[in-house]
């Protein structure tokens, strides 16, 4: 896509910290790293967020982020690994063309992933889970 970084990156028209790639996927390492290994894995074809994406191509993403998460964990040996992805801003999506984080971490190394909870009982939970379940495709 046109003025899209990633696809630059996936057409190697702009150099990266190339680690991997098949027919459907890339991964390099992130620019900004958050840790030693912060790697981001791509699909080669532009797709905005998850939502575009047929599962089938979903999955070949995370095939590649299994083979990733493998090699990080073997060779950076973190005490830990986040896997993550981020769709539209309100997400902290920066770079619009699909992406995943494998983030590895280390006790004491200060990131905080947490949320504040939110409240909402069984039967909050029981109608959100129905309701998500229906509008399973
Ligand atoms: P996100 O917030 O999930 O959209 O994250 C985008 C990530 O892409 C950030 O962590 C950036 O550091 C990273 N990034 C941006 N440009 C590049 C690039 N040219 N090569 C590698 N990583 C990049
Ligand atoms: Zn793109």
């Amino acid at each position: 896509m046109e003025g899209c970084i990633f696809c630059e990156v996936a057409e190697k028209h702009i150099p990266c910290k190339f680690i991997y790639e098949n027919e459907k996927t890339m991964a390099f390492l992130d620019i900004n790293p958050g840790a030693p290994g912060h790697t981001l894995v791509i699909s080669k074809k532009h797709y905005d967020t998850v939502f575009d994406m047929p599962d089938e191509e979903i999955g070949e993403i995370y095939k590649t982020v299994s083979k990733m998460v493998k090699a990080i964990n073997k060779v950076m040996k973190p005490d830990g690994v986040n896997v993550f992805q981020n769709n539209k801003a309100a997400a902290g999506q920066i770079i619009n063309h699909v992406h995943v984080h494998i983030f590895p971490r280390f006790h004491g190394d200060g990131i905080d992933f947490k949320w504040r909870r939110v409240v909402l009982d069984s039967e909050d939970l029981d109608n959100i889970a129905a309701r998500i379940s229906k509008g399973v495709e």
